[in-house]
This record gives C-alpha cells, structure tokens and sequence, in this order.
C-alpha cells in the first residue's frame, strides 16, 4: 500500500492556502475561497491517483471509503463519484456535486489562461512571425489538429549535455548525463546576453521559452539561476518540467514556490514515484503542479508518442498503446540553444519518421561564442530560411506529407489527416494547371508565373494563387538538400565571419 502524504499540521496547510490563492492572484487569475483550494487538491490528489494506478481503478469502486482512507485520500467518494462511477455518466445523472463542478470550472479557467498565453505567443520579427504562421499550418497537415494547442515556442535552452534519468520512452533520446553548463561569472554574461538577444527578436513571445529541451533541468545543480535570471528579463519565470521531483524536496519546493500556476509538471514513471509525491508534498502544495503520469497503466499513458527512445524500444512501447501515436514531441518553432556545445538550431516540430525520428526538424545550425555571435547568427538564419515571399523559394513543389490530386475544377492536397481543395477563379481559371506545375517540383516561381500567363491567366492572379499556398504553408520550405541544414559554421573560421560582415 503506498505511503499516505506527509504529515501537515494546521499552520503548515494554512501557509499552503495562502500561497495557492496568492500565485492565482500574481498570475490574474480570480482566487479562490481557502475552503475550495482544501477541496479542489483533495479531489486532485484523488485525480493523481486514479489517473495513475490501475489497480486502484479496478478496486475502489467497490469499497470507496476503504481504499480511499487506505491511499491517504481525503476526497469524499460522493464528491468524486462522476471520476470513479462510470455508470453514473452512462445513466445520464450528470449533474456533479457543485464542488466537483467548481473544481472543473476552475481547471477550465486555468486551461483558458494557458490557452490565451500560448495565442499570445507572436514573436516581434514579421519573418518569425510569418514563418511560424506556416510552420504551424504545415505541422497541422502533418500531425492534425489537437485540443491541446502545441505552444510553438520561439526558443529553448539546454542547459545539460545528457540526461541523468534515461526515462526509456524519451523522445530526445539523450546521452546518459555529461557536462553541466554551471552559473559561473563568465557563463551568466553570456546567458544574460543570450536571453536579450531572443527577447529582441521574439518580444513577450520569449517568455514561453523553456531552459532545457531534451534533458531534465534538475540534473543543472544551477538551474534556479538561469531561471531567476531568464524570470528578470522575460517577466515571468520558465515552464519546468522535471522527472525527479522527489531526488530534493526542498529544492522542489522552492521551484514550486516561484513557478507560475501549472507552469511545474512533475513526469512521473513509476507507481513507487507517485507514492513519494503523494508523501512529500501535500494536496495544497501541488493544487497548482501539473502532476503527469507517464507510467505503465496509467489512463494517459495511450499519449505516449512514438518518438526518439520509444521507437527503439517497441516492445515495451506496446504494453501502453497497440498501434503508434504520430504526433509530434517537439514544441519549438524557432531557435534551440545548447549552451554546454554552443549550438544553435532553427528547428520545427514535425512527426517523427526515419529523417526526423526526434520528432523535429533542423533548417540549420551553427556554432557561437558571444551573445553577439548569437545576435547575427539569429538574424542570419531568418533571413537564409524565413522567407518572406514566394518568390524566395529556390523551388516550388508540395510538402512531402501532402498527395496531389488533380480535380476538374482545381486540386486537391490530401494529408494525414487533412484535406483542402483549391478551385479555379473567374480571375484564376488555371488553377489545375498550376497545381500540376508545382507537383512537377521543376520550376521557381517566376519560371511557373511566365508559364502560367503564356496560357491567358493575368499575372497578378498566378501571383495571389501562389502567395496563398504559401501563406498556408503547402509549400515545401526545406530544409534543402546541400542547404545550411547541419552544415557546421563556426564564427572563428573566415566563412562565418565573411556572414556575418555582410549585415
Ligand atoms: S523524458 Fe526527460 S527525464 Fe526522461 S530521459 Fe528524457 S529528458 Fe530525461
């Protein structure tokens, strides 16, 4: 039986009260009563449990009040009846106990202020902007559409060269932990500097960046500095997640204590860690922490995307879903920063297959020394891969993802899980035509213009026909064979510095 959560005098869950209603009101969101935080952790800590534990799905239903009291959960059974009683649903009697429907509209308020901070995720830079916009349409043809709205951040960065848990479903599939990039004098100018650069470029955007990518942040003995300064001059303290939330609970609580609410998840692997959760941290603690489960059994365990470590181990990656989830692991559309290789990326999330198996894409990548390495580095990468019109394409030809198929009136371009049609104009009759031509893969733009206006179609109208598909990102945007895509610049050899004297 696992151990019950760790005893909390009456002080110390006032304290807890306090601080949850405290972080509601910094983030603006509406506070609440303390008697529902007491409420709303009790009915989320059953949550935890049930969202979790098989076997405690199967046996509470048929003695609530036992296993309830035997897992150290305060929950009534009749307050949680609609989470455990799946007749109840199916009979109809949907109308839950209000506190239960108050718990609900406050996750709901929590999801809206998530949903209405990642809309507002818009860098400065119009060809960020732009390419975004068309990295996320592309991304939506590939993978579709889900409830939970990838963020597409505009940066991240890793802090770690490896990872300390070796979790064997991890989609960044990272070395076991190496070098650590520690908060010296030295390295917080540069990261200072860094952080400037992408803030410049993303504005309010750089707020939603993350300060590690595929690695946990905890393995960085430092990470609360990077994220105090990140908080300094982003406004707002980074999204964490972490796998070993239990390895120093102190140190967990004080990352609890500054992150905004939900903006903390804790991953957790096993049963036996989310026992320790449960006994270390009390329900009012963990009222605002995304508590996640990734273990075998748990109800959300179907999510796991078939990406990185996952594909290499199959056979366990069957015990939690039959058939593979192609979505993509990966929310940075924009820079990655390794600061231990002195890396940057301009990368896009993608579905994991055989070219991109981490589940992203790489346009680029170079190395830096200084923030203002990074300065002309950035700009120079948006200005080689963010086109900002058509016309800058070297080719033109359909993402790889879409089927071509030519209709009487137009054409259509069938995805994985999408389907637009494109259908001749009284000012473009030759839309099938120009479908055909950019299948063919053969021709620029200008080249397909020409073409298009020898056979009577008005140049402005080819020009608008082919502006909407690329503003709707159907088109192909690389990364270009024997482009910059992994070509390593390093700003000490003369190419790079030949690069950077041109702007
Ligand atoms: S999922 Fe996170 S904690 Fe697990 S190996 Fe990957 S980076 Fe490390």
């Amino acid at each position: 039986m696992p151990a019950t959560w760790g005893a909390m005098d009456s002080f110390g869950q006032d304290r807890a009260v306090e601080r949850a209603i405290e972080k509601l009101k910094r983030a603006g969101l509406q506070p609440l009563a303390p008697s529902d935080v007491i409420a709303f952790s009790d009915i989320k800590r059953f949550e935890e449990r049930w969202a979790a534990d098989r076997k405690f799905r199967a046996a509470y239903p048929a003695d609530p009040r036992r296993l309830g009291e035997a897992y150290g959960l305060r929950a009534d059974p009749e307050i949680v009846r609609p989470v455990w009683d799946s007749a109840n649903v199916e009979r109809g009697e949907e109308n839950p106990p209000p506190i239960f429907a108050r718990y609900l509209a406050f996750n709901a308020s929590l999801r809206t202020w998530r949903n209405q901070k990642i809309a507002g995720v818009i860098p400065r830079d119009m060809r960020f902007v732009r390419w975004r916009e068309r990295q996320i349409h592309r991304l939506n043809l590939e993978v579709g559409v889900n409830v939970a709205a990838n963020p597409h951040i505009p940066a991240s960065f890793e802090l770690s060269r490896g990872c300390s848990v070796g979790c064997w479903f991890c989609s960044s599939a990272p070395p076991k932990l190496g070098e650590v990039f520690r908060y010296t004098s030295a390295n917080a100018r540069l990261w200072r500097g860094m952080l400037e650069v992408i803030r410049n470029v993303a504005g309010s955007a750089a707020q939603a960046s993350i300060c590690y990518s595929g690695t946990d942040p905890f393995d960085n003995p430092d990470y609360e500095f990077f994220a105090a300064d990140f908080a300094g001059i982003m406004g707002e303290h980074p999204n964490t997640s972490t796998a070993m939330p239990t390895r120093d609970i102190e140190r967990t609580r004080r990352m609890i204590a500054v992150s905004p609410p939900r903006w903390l998840r804790f991953s957790v692997l096993s049963l036996g860690m989310l026992s320790k959760i449960h006994a270390a941290f009390s329900p009012e603690e963990l009222l605002l922490v995304t508590v996640s489960p990734r273990n075998e059994g748990a109800s959300g365990a179907q999510g796991m995307i078939f990406a990185g470590r996952a594909q290499q181990n199959v056979a366990t990656y069957r015990k939690y879903r039959s058939d593979t989830l192609m979505n993509t692991p990966s929310c940075e559309t924009g820079f990655m920063f390794n600061l231990v290789e002195r890396t940057i990326k301009l990368a896009s999330p993608c579905a994991p297959h055989e070219q991109w198996p981490l589940g992203f894409r790489v346009y680029d990548e170079r190395r830096f020394e200084t923030p203002e390495d990074v300065k002309w580095i950035v700009n120079e990468m948006m200005d080689c891969h963010m086109a900002r019109k058509v016309s800058e394409l070297p080719l033109l030809r359909f993402q790889s993802c879409l089927r071509f198929e030519p209709t009487p009136g137009g054409f259509a371009l069938i995805g994985p899980h999408l389907r637009q049609r494109f259908e001749a104009t009284r000012e473009m009759p030759l839309m099938t035509k120009l479908g055909v031509m950019v299948q063919s893969g053969q021709y620029g733009a200008e080249k397909l213009i020409s073409l298009i206006e020898q056979h009577g179609a008005a140049r402005e109208s080819v020009v608008d026909a082919l502006d909407e598909l690329f503003r709707l990102g159907v088109l192909d945007e690389g990364p270009w064979d024997g482009a910059n895509a992994g070509a390593m610049i390093s700003p000490t050899n003369d190419e790079t510095t030949n690069v950077g004297e041109t702007r």
